[in-house]
């Protein structure tokens, strides 16, 4: 549906292809983590959360700065090149006939300033902080800005470490704690952190989604955006609160919507 859409505008700006290409690798990785996932590969699913993540931040930093996301783009692909000459000039025996071209020093010493010398800098020159710190006012309230950040700090927090070698990791491959004088170790699908995945790849994507619908145009009321983006969906309401719950009552889920057009739906 959405391709649809994009299809039927044309890009305005040059920023616009940027987001369009952030938007594109994200739905792969949506559905490369919800395959992870559904084959029972929780931990990898979240790995892939992260670049989902990532991709939902910066696609929202271009939309909100697209003039300086053009010049860090460029920037950075110019100090990408001359990283990759440092290696080519490294390893001459492999690349002897490779021409380097010839490279200014002065805008060596520049583009490292931001980048670092070995380009460990994120391409929008802005940590994860910095950069929430610049889309935030995208979310509409305090409540969903609030759903941002607890995002960023626990779930974000978690990805990571799944990602790189921690404790955390670790703990998740060693079956811990154990019974005593023995080890067991975990290897292949299984069910645990597969919530956790499908929790992040859905209300992740969902940002991301949300922010194209705006941008290119797709009619949405405020309950339905509330309904389809909100941490609400994820809420299990018990028997009784579905029973208990008049229909024009609020939601207990704590939406602000009304039930019947919430978990009443
Ligand atoms: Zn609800």
């Amino acid at each position: 549906m959405l391709a649809g859409q994009l299809e039927g505008r044309a890009l305005q700006a040059d920023a616009e292809a940027l987001l369009v290409a952030v938007f594109c690798r994200s739905l792969d990785t949506y559905c490369a983590s919800l395959t992870l996932a559904m084959d029972g590969y929780g931990t990898q699913a979240q790995m892939l959360n992260r670049s989902l993540f990532e991709d939902m931040v910066d696609a929202h930093w271009i939309a909100t700065d697209p003039d300086a996301a053009i010049e860090r783009y460029e920037q950075h692909a110019e100090h990408t090149t001359m990283l990759l000459a440092d290696v080519v000039r490294k390893y001459t025996d492999i690349w002897s006939d490779v021409e380097i071209p010839q490279l200014d020093d002065a805008r060596r010493k520049e583009l490292d300033a931001l980048y670092g010398p070995y380009g460990t800098a994120p391409w929008s020159k802005l940590n994860i902080y910095d950069r929430v710190a610049a889309i935030e006012h995208m979310w509409p309230d305090e409540a969903t800005r609030r759903q941002l950040h607890l995002y960023r700090d626990l779930a974000q927090r978690d990805n990571n470490q799944m990602l790189h070698l921690s404790s955390s990791s670790l703990r998740a491959t060693l079956a811990w704690p154990r019974p005593r004088g023995r080890i067991e170790f975990q290897v292949g699908p299984r069910t645990d952190r597969v919530d956790v995945a499908l929790f992040g790849i859905f209300w992740t994507f969902a940002q991301t989604v949300g922010l194209m619908i705006d941008r290119f145009g797709c009619t949405m009321d405020d309950d339905e955006r509330a309904a389809l983006f909100s941490m609400r969906a994820f809420v299990t309401l018990t028997d009784e609160q579905m029973r208990d719950t008049g229909r024009n009552e609020s939601c207990p889920c704590d939406s602000g919507l009304k039930f019947k057009r919430c978990h009443g739906a």
